[in-house]
């Protein structure tokens, strides 16, 4: 996986490319991205059916979605609009999986139109979803294990306890005997109990503990599931001593439990499904901004003409993103400074004491790992707009795949005074 400190392009072409697409911006390697889930299909080749459903909250680009789906990704949609961006770029009935909670009845139905794989999140889903829509021939239950298995302080997702997701372990028993009285016929189960996790071993522990119910629920309810889902959360190493989960290990961890707890049990074929997109997208993309202004008082501030909203992750759980000041790479890094935004939220700062090469007024910073739930994440607060998605395509041409708002599309919702906000720019 890439590493934190080597960028796909160069100072010079950013100064070109910024001439039309003024900062900040979004950029995408689409050579990173491809040769990053074709190396993950490939530590999973000994999978019958794996599939990766890539979760677009992580990039909802229909230019992203598709270079993943002509790899053989799917999509993970918890949305309406996400559904549809998965139908928009081709993705067809069981490649769309349906993750939600709190589910709206749109959504439910919308996705039962488009024949998506359902993951109900809890057993009043499955009235409510026959209620709204109708019981689909297939469905999956979200599992939370709640005490039964313990993650680490610091999870985005929390304790598996305390977090909103899932169904209990009694519960999930229950749903299926439910469904098995509907009618239903093909059966998946999905958990998700970890997010931007670096410790290999959790995944496994995760198959493992999937493995066990598959046998549990085969055992006592004579159900043999199709699939399995993992979920995503696979993290990326934002910081450069921190290394990516080695996916071999995984795999063949994985692969022993499978041979162990589902064939020798009968229960192969058994599908297994993840749904990343962090490590999918993430080290692939990055914010490019500008330094307009340096401000000296008791600390040392350099502000960008990015802010947090379009990268809100800094600001909102101080997570650490690596920055590079472009052209700058070799000089010593001898200087502290906040990086700042222009919002009036003192969290809007991208770094607090980051050492860095002297920066001066003009020079570009590239923002490492905001390839995923960073655009996503973006937000208008105090009149933000948000910022331009280029993509560096097979070919290294740059191709704007989302152009950046304007103070029109910020006036778009409003029905104030008629017309005389259509002459903005
Ligand atoms: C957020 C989320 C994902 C993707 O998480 P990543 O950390 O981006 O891999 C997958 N599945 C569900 C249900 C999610 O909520």
């Amino acid at each position: 996986m890439n590493k934190n400190n080597e960028l796909f392009f160069t100072k010079k072409e950013i100064e070109t490319i910024r001439e039309k697409y003024p900062t900040p911006f979004h950029i995408y390697d689409q050579k990173g991205i491809v040769q990053n889930v074709n190396s993950l299909y490939k530590n999973f080749s000994w999978v019958q059916g794996f599939k990766n459903y890539f979760a677009i909250k992580a990039c909802p680009n229909p230019y992203i979605i598709k270079i993943l789906k002509d790899q053989g990704c799917g999509a993970d949609c918890s949305s309406l609009p996400e559904l549809i961006l998965a139908e928009k770029v081709g993705l067809k009935g069981e490649e769309i999986m349906f993750t939600s909670n709190n589910t709206p009845k749109e959504e439910y139905k919308k996705a039962v139109e488009l024949g998506a794989i359902i993951n109900l999140d809890d057993i009043t889903h499955i009235k409510f979803l026959e209620d709204v829509a109708e019981i689909p021939s297939l469905i999956c239950f979200r599992y939370n294990p709640g005490p039964l298995r313990k993650t680490k302080e610091g999870n985005v997702i929390g304790n598996p306890e305390s977090a909103k997701y899932g169904l209990t372990k009694e519960q999930l028993f229950e749903a299926y005997e439910i469904m098995k009285d509907k009618g239903v016929k093909r059966f998946g189960l999905h958990t998700m109990v970890a997010s931007n996790e670096l410790d290999s071993n959790a995944f496994v522990e995760t198959a493992n503990m999937l493995f066990d119910l598959a046998l549990e629920i085969n055992k006592k309810l004579g159900i043999k599931l199709e699939f399995v889902n993992l979920g995503g959360g696979i993290g990326i190493p934002y910081k450069p001593e921190q290394n990516p989960v080695n996916l071999i290990i995984v795999s063949n961890e994985v692969k022993k439990l499978y041979e162990e707890k589902i064939q020798k049990n009968n229960l192969a074929p058994l599908k297994i499904f993840m749904e990343n997109g962090r490590m999918i997208t993430g080290p692939f993309g990055y914010l490019i901004t500008t330094v307009i202004h340096e401000k000296h008082i008791y600390k040392e501030y350099i502000g960008v003409d990015a802010s947090m909203a379009n990268l809100m992750r800094p600001g909102m759980y101080g997570a650490y993103h690596h920055i590079t000041v472009l052209g700058k790479e070799t000089a010593p890094n001898e200087n502290k400074y906040d990086i700042v935004g222009s919002l009036c939220e003192n969290n809007d700062k991208f770094a607090i004491d980051r050492v860095l090469p002297k920066i001066e007024i003009g020079d570009i910073l590239a923002i490492h790992n905001a390839g995923a739930h960073g655009y996503a994440m973006g937000f208008n607060y105090n009149g933000k707009l948000r910022s331009a998605e280029l993509l560096k395509d097979l070919d290294n041409n740059i191709k704007l795949i989302r152009r950046a708002e304007t103070t029109k599309d910020y006036f778009a919702t409003f029905n104030f005074e008629g017309s005389e906000y259509k002459n903005l720019v």
